[in-house]
């Protein structure tokens, strides 16, 4: 069976078809521009295609909620013209089958429950640390929604007692993202992460962020595996700190194999690589078939 899965990225569309495996059989990957120029090139991909549902995993905030009026769309976005508009009414004038619109985050959480690292498991937790950070979550073979969806990323953490970075985020200055997001590292040193040496401070700064968040989600979530991934999480040497700083901080408290024993396999990065995002849209479109 055949899907069409589409990764709506704030830099690049990323569309695809997958098949039940997770397989990405054809893929292609647009720049963001205005709405009405990405969409018609993600129209003009999925035209004359074969496939039975789609899946859209989506930058956000969004709105996933299927009985409100603004189910399908983007909704407060700094992105010029994204606000507010609605990816799920667009490609309903194109394609008449099931889709499921979610976060980026949740399909990739879903992708690597489905498929990948998390396999086999009822609950895990997806975090990206790249331009952003967010996270997506399964918890007992249900993504999270609520209210609005979760917004992992602008959670508040102590701060490393040597940081005197004020913070990047708009709306918190020094919440997670603020802090610890590649644009974050790279205002407070001067240059990009990838040029960052690893026995840099910078990096322990970055481990005790994430861990802190980390802890605070196995403390609600009670995740069974978390899954990190986006471009700054390609520093693989921040896992071993990371996985120290969460044993640390939660000195003892959660006493689970998982965490005192194998947390090399507990805290990983994402098995599916870069397609988690892509592989994720395709797991969503499996379920708007459910
Ligand atoms: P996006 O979040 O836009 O989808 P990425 O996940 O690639 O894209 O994240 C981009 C951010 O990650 C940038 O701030 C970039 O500086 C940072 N980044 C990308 N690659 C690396 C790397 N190898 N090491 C550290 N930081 C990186
Ligand atoms: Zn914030």
């Amino acid at each position: 069976m055949l899907f069409a899965a589409i990764e709506a990225g704030g830099t690049k569309f990323v569309c695809a078809i997958g098949n039940e495996k997770g397989e990405v059989l054809e893929k292609e990957s647009y720049p963001t521009t205005t709405p009405e120029e990405t969409m018609a090139k993600v129209i003009e991909f999925f035209k004359d295609k074969e496939f039975v549902a789609m899946g859209v995993g989506s930058f956000g905030p969004i709105d996933p909620d299927k009985k409100s009026q603004t189910y399908g769309s983007i909704t407060s976005t700094p992105k010029v013209g994204w606000s507010n508009y609605n990816i799920i009414k667009e490609l309903n004038k194109h394609f008449n089958v099931p889709k499921a619109f979610d976060t980026d985050v949740n399909g990739a959480a879903l992708g690597e429950l489905t498929w990948g690292t998390a396999k086999g498991l009822q609950s895990c937790l997806y975090i990206t640390v790249g331009t952003g950070i967010g996270a997506g979550a399964v918890v007992e073979n249900n993504l999270v929604h609520g209210l609005l969806h979760p917004e992992m990323g602008h959670i508040f953490v102590r701060r490393h007692k040597e940081d005197t970075y004020e913070g990047k985020c708009p709306f918190h200055k020094d919440c997670l993202e603020g802090l610890a997001a590649g644009p974050a590292i790279e205002a407070r040193w001067g240059v990009k992460g990838h040029e960052i040496p690893s026995d840099h401070q910078g990096w322990d700064f970055e481990a005790y962020y994430l861990a802190q968040a980390l802890v605070n989600y196995i403390l609600i979530l009670s995740p069974q595996k978390i899954i990190m991934g986006g471009g700054v999480m390609q520093q693989k040497h921040i896992f071993p700190k990371i996985r120290e700083y969460v044993v640390e901080l939660l000195n003892g408290y959660v006493q689970k194999n998982e965490i005192l024993k194998n947390i090399d396999e507990y805290i990983v990065y994402p098995e599916l690589g870069q397609s988690a995002g892509t592989c994720g849209a395709i797991a969503l479109a499996m379920k708007a078939l459910q």
